[in-house]
């Protein structure tokens, strides 16, 4: 596989789609970890909000 390809391949596994269910979002993850799961800071504020409620609700 040529060096161009690589690079390519590995820039498309960067976009992938947000992790809140009801977003159709798309994530572009610039992060080293690719720790990246929602679009934006709605979503990620959201997720937070979903998680809290669920352990309250155990
Ligand atoms: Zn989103």
């Amino acid at each position: 596989m040529a060096m161009i390809d690589v690079i390519r391949a590995d820039e498309m596994s960067r976009f992938d789609r947000c992790a809140m269910d009801d977003c159709t979002g798309v994530v572009f993850d610039l992060s080293r970890n690719r720790s990246r799961k929602y679009c934006s800071t709605t979503c990620t504020n959201r997720a937070a909000v979903a998680a809290y409620r669920a352990r309250q609700s155990e």
